[in-house]
């Protein structure tokens, strides 16, 4: 580790106290960014951890949608975020005035339904939504849609046909898709599986039909950590999610191998969004209070959408 990283580790616990702020991370962040966060989790786990934030501040080192979900369940609190520009391919395919054109058009031909959106959107999607999920609570929300209803899922057409699959609910799927759990190469996963037959393949529930169908687990990240975590005998697993999870995995349960899954354009698989933020941008958002989430009209909706959904 080089002085001036050591300095601007330093830095940021010294401006964490300063301004009284707690750090949340996802685990799709660099290493070196979980390592400093006083809470590091998958969507469900830090959406609930903010609301019983009591420092007066919270960073939020993730996605936008991540940080405005902070914000909306504890209003209370400064919410931060490294950088704003940090956004979500998932979140950008559903925008809310279509969701809104698309609902009107199916209420028009007689649909009964219920939204059920994933929290991968923005507040404006959810406050159009009866139900927000989150890879790890999906399936227990959509067996509380009543069945006279149907479900109209929304943003990700890949995790709405796996719970489709696992549940029996039929659904009306949205055509969106996490630009980073698309890519991953069948082929290439394939010619792994050959040449470590021994291992065991591991899933996102975003990934395409033709990763799920190769996989011995499916989950979302918190999902996978506790799953490999009751395997006791050292195992090798190919991780098909965002790369940086693969520091999460090795960090809690370093008796493993993790390698990564290879995408068809790149061999790491790294959410180009995520990447936004960066230890100095963690740094100066600290040091100026900016870029704040402030509260928008849309929040109040939303709120009670998410609260009903992940709190109760
Ligand atoms: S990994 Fe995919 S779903 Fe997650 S923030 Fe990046 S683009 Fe969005």
């Amino acid at each position: 580790m080089t002085a001036v990283h050591t300095d601007i580790l330093e830095e940021i616990r010294a401006l964490k106290v300063r301004e009284n702020a707690t750090i949340l991370a996802h685990y799709y962040q660099d290493g070196e960014i979980q390592e400093l966060a006083d809470i590091t989790g998958d969507s469900l786990q830090l959406s609930r951890a903010a609301t019983k934030v009591d420092r007066s501040t919270i960073v939020f080192c993730g996605v936008h949608f991540m940080a405005e979900t902070a914000k909306i369940l504890n209003p209370t609190r400064r919410v931060l975020m490294p950088d704003l520009a940090a956004g979500c391919s998932l979140a950008d395919s559903c925008p809310a005035d279509k969701l809104a054109r698309y609902q009107e058009m199916l209420r028009i031909n007689g649909r009964h339904f219920q939204t059920v959106t994933y929290i991968n959107s923005t507040a404006a999607v959810k406050a159009l939504s009866d139900w927000v999920v989150t890879s790890g609570n999906a399936q227990e929300i959509v067996r509380r849609v009543p069945e006279e209803y149907e479900i109209l899922f929304v943003p990700d057409r890949h995790l709405g046909q796996y719970i489709q699959e696992v549940t029996g609910r039929k659904m009306i799927l949205w055509n969106g898709s996490c630009m980073v759990h698309e890519i991953f190469s069948v082929g290439d996963l394939l010619a792994l599986k050959k040449k470590m037959p021994h291992a065991l393949t591991i899933a996102h529930p975003e990934c395409p039909a033709n990763i799920r169908e190769h996989s011995d687990f499916i989950g979302g990240t918190e999902a996978m950590v506790r799953y490999v975590a009751r395997i006791e005998a050292p195992t090798d697993f190919l991780v098909a999610t965002e790369a940086n999870m693969l520091w999460q995995l090795q960090t809690k349960v370093p008796r493993h191998r993790y390698l990564p899954v290879p995408g068809i354009t790149c061999a790491c698989n790294k959410c180009p969004h995520m990447a936004r933020n960066t230890l100095e941008k963690l740094r100066d958002c600290l040091a100026h209070g900016a870029p704040e989430i402030t509260w928008q009209p849309e929040f109040d909706r939303a709120r009670e959408v998410l609260q009903r959904s992940l709190l109760q």
